[in-house]
């Protein structure tokens, strides 16, 4: 019999379990699969994904949603992957799903639907899944053969108990097969903290720096204080030293301490290699995408010409958010109740500025615990096409340990699906 394991009982590690059983049923192979995971429940960071309803994958997908050092490899990972075969296969499972411009959800909009449909599927095929099992390394066993030996897998020693005991549990496996299926160190009181590095690196695997992706970032001038709240539509241009990085638009966020939001989390990553670089990180931010300055221009003098008697305060709040022109006239170090009328050209232009080219010094990122994923991991170069060690036979490496991010709207969890079904296929094709 052969002992397969897999290490983490989240989107990648459980959807890698059903597919090996699945194949392992089909082959008529005698394989044994073990995960074991160190929450006591398993998939918590897939309850928290979507706000609670869990985009899984998305119908827009494409290379371009994905980021990586390494594009060559994971266009082959990839390899024509659509939306549809996620849809599919979770449709085989018993589970509907709905389709919002392109984002595809669970049905019942629930991301539990999705916890509940893995864990089923897992437990019908009688995968064993150990909780409370914090893996420490993970190693391989000399042999002659590279591809035979299997792997020594070495789990805490014990647990402290409800009542406050230290309980002793078995803390040593043997596996002829194994999946790292760890995560990042995204959100880490969801589960995954980053162990999976260690014990990646433990096995000799190259790994790329990691940094906090999708998050908000931080910014050195301090008005923001007083538009906070505010939620706008709006366009970012992040600039690593001179040069532009990334371009999004949608619904920027203004905080006490910078800038969030989707478009905000969709260009993190490059701030956060750019902070990490010691390079001079800063943003762009249109306030008005859609309105080019001349009309801007325009439009500002007719408002002022019909509005005689208001100051630019209100002149400026028929434009934009009342919060968002608090901050923008302290940039431009005007008085909010300075007639309108008195306004001079270059004021003018000040403001047009502010609105459409707002310059902003970004200092930091949002730490890990505020991060959606991580950018960096185990280098590609690592594996095959089938997720595999290529130093290392017999070991797959799956999900977000992986040096892959996706932007927002599904990507990640597609990449934690693709990645697990094509790693639970070949492990037991390979027996
Ligand atoms: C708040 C939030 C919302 C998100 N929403 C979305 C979304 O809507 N759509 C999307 O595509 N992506 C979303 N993501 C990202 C997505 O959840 C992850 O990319 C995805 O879960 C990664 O899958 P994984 O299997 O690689 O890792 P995980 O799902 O994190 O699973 C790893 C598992 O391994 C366990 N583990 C880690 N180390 C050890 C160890 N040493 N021993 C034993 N067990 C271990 C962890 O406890 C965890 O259960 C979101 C992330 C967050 C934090």
């Amino acid at each position: 019999m052969t002992e397969l394991f897999i290490i983490g009982a989240g989107a990648s590690g459980m959807i890698a379990a059903i597919e090996a059983s699945k194949q392992a049923l089909k082959s008529g192979k005698n394989i044994k699969i073990t995960m074991l995971e160190h929450n006591t429940v398993p998939g918590k960071k897939l309850l928290a994904t979507g706000n609670g309803r869990c985009n899984l994958t998305n119908r827009q997908l494409n290379i371009n949603c994905f980021r990586s050092h390494d594009i060559d490899s994971l266009k082959e990972c990839l390899n024509g992957s659509s939306a549809d075969d996620i849809i599919s296969y979770f449709n085989d499972l018993g589970m509907l799903c709905t389709d919002k411009n392109g984002y595809i959800y669970p049905y019942s909009c629930q991301a539990s639907t999705v916890n509940d449909v893995l864990l089923g599927a897992c437990i019908s095929y009688g995968v064993e899944m150990v909780m409370d099992a914090h893996v420490i390394s993970v190693e391989k066993q000399k042999s002659e053969h590279k591809s035979s030996g299997g792997f020594i897998i070495k789990t805490s020693e014990g647990y402290i108990d409800d009542n406050g005991n230290r309980k002793k549990k078995r803390c040593e496996y043997r596996a002829d097969k194994v999946i790292l299926a760890c995560g990042s160190k995204a959100y880490s009181k969801l589960g995954s903290d980053g162990s999976g590095y260690n014990i990646a690196g433990g096995l000799g695997l190259k790994l790329i720096e990691v940094v906090p992706a999708l998050t908000g970032l931080r910014c050195r001038e301090k008005t923001y204080t007083l538009a906070a709240g505010v939620r706008t539509y709006a366009e970012i241009k992040l600039y690593v030293d001179q040069e532009l990085m990334a371009v999004d638009r949608g619904e920027l966020q203004l905080t006490e301490y910078g800038i969030s939001g989707i478009p905000v989390f969709q260009v993190s990553r490059y701030a956060s290699y750019g902070i990490a670089d010691g390079c001079k990180v800063s943003a762009y931010i249109d306030f008005m995408p859609d309105i080019d300055r001349a009309t801007l221009q325009s439009i500002l003098e007719r408002n002022i010409k019909n509005n005689k008697d208001a100051d630019i305060y209100a002149v400026l709040c028929g434009m934009v958010n009342s919060k968002l022109v608090r901050k923008l006239l302290s940039d431009c170090r005007m008085k909010e109740n300075m007639p309108a009328k008195d306004a001079t050209e270059k004021d003018l232009l000040d403001i047009i500025s502010a609105i459409k080219n707002h310059y902003t010094v970004i200092i930091g990122t949002n730490d890990f615990e505020q991060s959606q994923v991580c950018a960096g991991g185990v280098k590609l170069s690592e594996i095959d096409e089938n997720f595999q060690s290529k130093k290392l036979p017999s070991l797959y490496i799956t999900g977000e340990i992986l040096d892959v991010d996706g932007m927002c709207g599904g990507y990640n969890l597609h990449w934690a699906w693709l990645s697990g079904i094509k790693a639970g296929r070949a492990v037991v094709n390979e027996v």
